[in-house]
């Protein structure tokens, strides 16, 4: 009897999934389960080259689908996966197919948290998840359209600068008092804050919607102060959160995210679960970790394959992330939760330097913006566990390892 591997779930961590799978030597069935109706993505470019146009929809596929077809891998799109069967190792579709895996992958990723404002009602709200809410905020965007984004992650703030650049106007409201809270420190905060407003955003932190109503072709705002703001399209990038439901439902362990081991092997050892919707352990920094980045998608992608295919290894990547806005790059090698003390190496006025984050003298993590020599030297000798001398880390004239 042939096997079967089933993937539920059609991003990064899907397609990596399938072609992985064959480059392990798996040559058996493949299945990929996705309900949206095109061939995995990239997501990075959604909120910057595709949305201003300089990208099309054919230039964001992750593998060419002749790959897919290579690799022999059944790509059923518009097919939503509503049950696991594990007693009898089959997903049922939401047109009452039953799928039989011998191994199920699960990669359902996250999606948007939703922002509810009186008055405003739920379709004037647009996300930034997929192709399809990319094209809905493409077609809205024009030069002087005035744009309302609530929250200062990365998609606000990456929409924000693509909305300048296509010459719409741009505000971004940020609940806590700075922006990028959640995964940076304030001196990056203040050095984002800056950025945007010399390009003429409106940045407002510990900043609250309280009300909107219609104005003419438009909207206002009324924000908990009392502040007015007008807008014409608003979108929230206010969080995501984990697709779990399926995997609770089956009765796979889930605490923020799907449970998994160093292998991305669930609760139940003929089930996989690999990014945005997993959560490992990391033995680097000692704490299990649901991450939200691309390349943790690949890398899971990558060891489950190999478990399947029979040549088991333990997911022991070091997170890292990417953030384009406006001419800035920034590299993020490592988490920074828990760090004690910070080292600032170069000019911040420059627009190229980098945030050393420390933990007891030992290196744990870097923003490096404009500054890819220090990301990628750190890439490389976080996971030794360094400590630096923070004097020479702050010297740009001596080499920090
Ligand atoms: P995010 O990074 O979690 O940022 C959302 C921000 O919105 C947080 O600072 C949050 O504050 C704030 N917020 C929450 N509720 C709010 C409210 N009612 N009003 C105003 N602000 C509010 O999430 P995101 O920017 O939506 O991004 C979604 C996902 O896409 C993330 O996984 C992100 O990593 C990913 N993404 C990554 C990139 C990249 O790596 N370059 C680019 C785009 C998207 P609290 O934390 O206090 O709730």
């Amino acid at each position: 009897m042939t096997r079967s591997v089933v993937i539920i779930g059609g991003g990064h961590a899907a397609a990596e999934a399938v072609i992985a799978l064959y480059q392990m030597g798996w040559r058996e069935n493949i299945v990929m389960l996705s309900d949206e109706a095109h061939l995995p993505y990239q997501r990075p470019p959604l909120s910057k080259a595709f949305l201003k146009g300089d990208l099309d929809a054919a230039k964001l596929a992750i593998k060419n689908p002749a790959m897919y077809e290579k690799v022999a891998a059944d790509m059923r799109l518009n097919t939503r996966v509503i049950n696991i069967d594990r007693q009898q190792q089959q997903v049922v579709t939401d047109s009452g197919e039953r799928v039989a895996y011998d191994f199920l992958i699960i990669a359902t990723g996250t999606r948007p948290r939703l922002l509810q404002v009186p008055g405003l009602p739920d379709d004037n709200v647009h996300y930034l998840r997929t192709l399809d809410d990319a094209d809905g905020i493409r077609a809205e965007i024009q030069p002087g359209t005035r744009v309302l984004l609530v929250g200062a992650g990365y998609i606000g703030l990456e929409l924000a600068a693509s909305a300048i650049n296509m010459g719409a106007s741009a505000t971004v409201l940020e609940a806590a008092p700075r922006v990028l809270a959640r995964v940076t420190c304030e001196i990056m905060s203040d050095f984002y804050t800056h950025l945007h407003r010399s390009r003429g955003v409106d940045v407002r932190v510990a900043a609250m919607l309280d009300t909107v109503r219609a104005d003419g072709d438009g909207w206002i705002a009324t924000l908990k102060d009392g502040s007015e703001i007008g807008f014409d399209v608003l979108v929230a990038g206010i969080g995501v959160l984990p697709n779990v439901e399926l995997a609770q439902a089956a009765g796979l362990q889930c605490d923020n995210g799907i449970l998994v081991d160093e292998t991305t092997v669930t609760s139940d050892p003929k089930v996989f679960a690999i990014g945005d919707c997993c959560n490992h352990p990391n033995h680097l920094y000692g704490t299990r970790l649901r991450l939200e980045s691309v390349p943790n998608a690949n890398d899971q992608a990558k060891v489950a394959a190999a478990s399947i295919a029979g040549k088991p290894v333990a997911y022991d990547a070091l997170p890292w992330f990417w953030s384009d806005q406006y001419d800035t790059k920034l590299q993020t090698a490592g988490l920074s939760t828990g760090y004690d003390q910070t080292v600032v190496r170069g000019d911040i006025s420059s627009g190229a330097f980098a945030v050393f984050y420390l933990q007891e003298g030992r290196l744990i993590a870097v923003d490096a913006v404009n500054s890819p020599a220090d990301f990628m030297m750190a890439r490389r000798h976080i996971p030794a566990g360094i400590s630096p001398d923070p004097a020479v880390l702050a010297d740009t004239e001596q080499a920090w390892c």
